[in-house]
């Protein structure tokens, strides 16, 4: 067995006139996120930092935004994707840590629902994925014009 760490960051634009989606989540907000999919940042970030554990890339090598199958997709699937391709060279995974900076919406009452949501949907057990929210403190555009996300991932490689 060995070990492998992996780091994720993913930041979208805040629009009028798109959902927010956070965790594969709908928040309730009168911005959302601009992007090809629906602009998850969180599962963005889990993404690359499993890829990244995994020695696989990213996820834009994986899922790339000139492919029409992944216009509007929900990143759950992107998720549940990416975690084959990690269990399929022989990799498992021990926890998953993030981090989401919005100075808006307040996230806290979101986040058992999002936790539930990500360890469904990577058929972990209670515990493995950790969320925590943070803002910008109003500094700069990230938090305010655009919500940003970080993970890391840890992971035992059956070789
Ligand atoms: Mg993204």
């Amino acid at each position: 067995m060995s070990y492998r760490i992996g780091i994720g960051y993913d930041i979208h634009k805040l629009v009028k006139g798109r959902k927010l989606v956070l965790g594969g989540i709908l928040v309730p907000f009168d911005k959302g996120l601009l992007a090809y999919s629906d602009g998850d940042v969180v599962i963005h970030a889990i993404c690359d930092a499993l890829l990244g554990a995994s020695g696989l890339g990213d996820i834009g090598l994986h899922f790339p935004d000139s492919d029409k199958k992944y216009k509007g997709i929900s990143s759950l699937e992107l998720l549940k994707e990416t975690v084959n391709k990690v269990r399929a060279c022989g990799c498992e995974i021990i926890n998953i840590d993030t981090v989401i900076i919005a100075d808006k919406p307040k996230l806290s009452p979101y986040r058992k629902a999002m936790v539930d949501k990500l360890q469904q949907a990577l058929k972990v057990n209670n515990g493995v994925v950790n969320i925590k929210a943070a803002t910008n403190e109003g500094i700069g555009p990230v938090g305010s014009r655009a919500i940003a996300s970080y993970a890391v991932a840890l992971l035992e490689k059956d070789v």
